[in-house]
């Protein structure tokens, strides 16, 4: 058990490394955010910051040698940089959960490798690859670049095989994996929590709405399909898990679909539609990623009341703060971000045991 007054690095600066942040100095933690951007809304609330680039072996081992455990709040922190601080000093999750995540193809084979069910999909390297690709997975299909992708950045649709040259130059001709698109009626997600003794806690699925691909809304409780499709979800869930040996919150996102649950991807870290559970559940998914890689023991990740929802504020939607906070059943969290762009992620608003709607 990291005593209190122990320093945890947190590798990544924005917003989930600054909810991780209170949920550290809540247990009596002090922080040092290693990030190389010139804007951290993380460092703002902690005690020290390196800003610094990820290859900065100088810097990376002076970090090391100010904390006593590091984690990660990005999941595009290259493997490279955790395996240089692994050697330094306990970074939890370690590497392996990262580099699989930060490949779509290596994630899809690594999790079909264990049971689980992804969309069709096929590897494509370059441009004729993606005929072949398309003969095997038909149309319609996406086209996702195999690194960098979030929020529905590095995708491109294919209706039919026309589009495949548009789709090939939309996503910059990087390597890349074609998807089936699946027809599900809901998108949730499974996210759970891991001790370093091994011990599983999950928190209720929410269904998440997406808009333009970046997410929207989670929502609880979940339509009954997906309360259904939740246990089998979990298994798999817990079974990467347990294959990467993780410590700390690990994320599944699904479809689910009439087969069952189809997963889609996963992040080795706490996760925009596991917001609800700071103010939605017992323990948050922030405090528990901290106790988790403190050793401390987990606590109750159970849903405090129904209904509860989780709206993104994204982009102009941050000007509906002063409405937000007339409503008496409204907790309301802005990032602190000063550049207000669309689609940008600038706040999150969460309801418990009552609806906005
Ligand atoms: P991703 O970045 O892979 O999570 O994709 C962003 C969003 O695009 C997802 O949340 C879905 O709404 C949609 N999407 C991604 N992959 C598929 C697929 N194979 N079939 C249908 N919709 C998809």
């Amino acid at each position: 058990m990291l005593p209190p007054g122990s320093t945890i690095g947190i590798l990544g600066g924005g917003q989930l490394g600054r909810m991780l942040a209170v949920a550290a100095a809540q247990l009596g933690y002090k922080v040092h955010i290693y990030a190389p951007d010139a804007e951290s809304v993380a460092a703002e609330v902690t005690a020290h910051h390196s800003q610094a680039a990820w290859d900065d072996e100088p810097r990376l081992a002076a970090f090391a040698a100010a904390c006593d455990v590091v984690t990660y709040e990005f999941e595009n922190v290259p493997v490279d940089t955790v395996r240089f601080l692994s050697g330094h000093v306990a970074v939890r999750p370690g590497a392996a959960g990262l580099k699989i995540a930060q490949d779509r193809l290596e994630e899809k084979k690594f999790v079909a490798g264990l049971g689980g069910r992804p969309a069709p999909f096929a590897a494509v390297p370059d441009r004729a690859a993606l005929d072949s690709a398309l003969e095997q997975i038909g149309a319609p299909a996406i086209l996702k670049t195999v690194r960098m992708g979030y929020d529905g950045k590095g995708q491109a649709r294919i209706m039919t095989t026309a589009d495949a040259d548009a789709a090939w130059n939309a996503i910059d001709r990087h390597a890349a994996v074609l998807e089936g698109f699946v027809t599900f009626a809901h998108e949730f997600s499974v996210i759970l929590v891991r001790g370093i003794d091994g011990e599983i806690r999950f928190w209720d699925s929410s269904v998440n709405i997406h808009t333009d691909g970046i997410l929207a809304t989670s929502s609880l409780p979940p339509p009954p399909i997906v309360a259904d499709q939740q246990d089998e979800a979990r298994t798999l869930m817990a079974r990467i898990a347990e294959e990467l040996d993780y410590v700390g919150v690990l994320t599944g996102e699904f479809f689910a679909t009439e087969n069952g649950p189809v997963f889609n991807e996963m992040a080795p870290r706490v996760h925009n539609s596991g917001h609800w559970t700071i103010e939605g559940a017992v323990t948050s998914q922030f405090e528990s990623h901290i106790r988790a890689v403190a050793g401390l023991p987990l606590g109750s990740t159970a849903t405090r009341a129904l209904p509860v929802m989780m709206r993104n504020l994204i982009g102009a939607d941050i000007a509906d703060i002063p409405a937000l906070l007339a409503d008496e059943n409204c907790h309301v969290h802005h990032y602190s971000k000063t550049e207000v762009r669309e689609g940008r992620k600038l706040g999150h608003a969460t309801w418990v045991g009552a609806s906005p709607l």
